[in-house]
């Protein structure tokens, strides 16, 4: 069940409407809006009858959700969310983008590549200091050490962190040093995990699973959401098709499809999406042009010495060009949609 108010709806009134959601046992989520605030009830398990709520003052209507989501949808939050990362946003007109390397190593690796985004003007820096790798013998990550390097990166460029949490610890620990937290496509399903996440205040970057449908996809958004936190930012990161000349197949056809359903942002990852380095700059160009809200970025001072996705990773150079790139096609994506609005 969705309560919309009226536009002219008192505190008192929105008040009231949550006061009877919370008596009948069921959680209230208040989405206030541009035009109308509106008022998602979770928590019932069969159809909540809408006589409660249809005659109250203040209240416009109190419609049945029929879809299998509720929080995510453009139905409770027409416009578009913008949702805050530290000092800036995703989600608005500006394009956002994240990059930095693949997994913190060194210093000196993570302050070069800190420097080259603060220097394009990005306002979100990458790195993961807990790598969920395929193989255990592959290098983990350097844990709480590289979450302390990246609160570095923080104060020295003034660049948001966003960073991955595998386990409950590691939202404890990300909480503390970072910005954002990143819940990798591995653990897209793991349902504990987003409830936990979804009890913490800080903003989450939701990666899609590796075979996730839509709407599993929306469905782990709605999992975050459910338990309080609103703040959730999807990423297409590419799927397992059966393509082989690729890491993994981007699915932007994703993007608008999330678009319409949902008042999320959804940024892409042409990193993990292709996994070499000649189609990740492409790639980039297409996720803006088919309207991605950002893009998350893989970059390494020195590739071939990477520790993880050095054959994906871009160099300085590469990224600083791809970042002019991308700012162009999203300025013309821009001034396309505003026209297509006015006519
Ligand atoms: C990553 O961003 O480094 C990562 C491991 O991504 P994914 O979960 O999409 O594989
Ligand atoms: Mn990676």
């Amino acid at each position: 069940m969705l309560i919309v108010m009226k536009p002219d709806a008192t505190p008192d009134e929105v008040g009231r409407v949550l006061e009877i959601i919370e008596h009948l046992g069921f959680r209230p989520h208040t989405m206030p809006g541009a035009s109308r605030t509106a008022i998602g009830i979770t928590g019932n398990r069969g159809a909540v009858d809408p006589a409660h709520f249809e005659n109250l003052p203040g209240v416009a209507d109190a419609i049945r959700v029929t879809k299998p989501y509720k929080l995510i949808s453009r139905d409770l939050r027409p416009e578009r969310s913008v949702i805050k990362v530290g000092n800036a946003t995703i989600g608005g007109d500006e394009l956002a983008i994240i990059a930095g390397p693949c997994a913190v190593e060194t210093v000196d690796q993570v302050f070069s590549a800190a420097e080259a985004v603060a220097k394009s003007g990005a306002r979100f820096f990458r790195g993961g200091a807990f790598k969920p790798r395929t193989s255990p013998y592959a290098f983990q990550g350097k844990g709480e050490d590289g979450l302390r390097i990246l609160a570095e990166v923080r104060d020295r460029f003034g660049l948001n962190i966003v960073t991955e949490a595998m386990d409950e610890r590691g939202v404890d620990l990300v909480e503390r040093y970072g910005d954002c937290i990143q819940i990798g496509a591995r653990n897209m399903q793991n349902f504990s995990l987003l409830k936990y996440v979804g009890r913490t205040r800080k903003p989450v970057l939701l990666k899609r699973g590796l075979s996730a449908t839509l709407d599993e996809f929306l469905l782990a958004a709605e999992y975050v959401m459910s338990e309080g936190n609103y703040d959730v930012i999807l990423c297409e990161r590419g799927i397992r098709t059966f393509a082989d000349h690729a890491r993994n197949t981007m699915d932007l056809s994703i993007v608008p499809a999330v678009h319409r359903l949902t008042h999320l942002p959804i940024i892409v990852d042409p990193s993990h999406g292709t996994g070499r380095n000649y189609m990740v700059n492409p790639l980039a160009r297409a996720g803006v042009a088919v309207g991605a809200d950002g893009l998350i970025i893989e970059i390494h001072p020195c590739p071939e010495e990477a520790l993880c996705d050095g054959a994906q990773a871009l160099t300085l150079e590469q990224y600083s060009e791809l970042y002019e790139q991308v700012k162009a096609i999203h300025a013309v994506v821009g001034e396309q949609s505003l026209v297509a609005a006015e006519a």
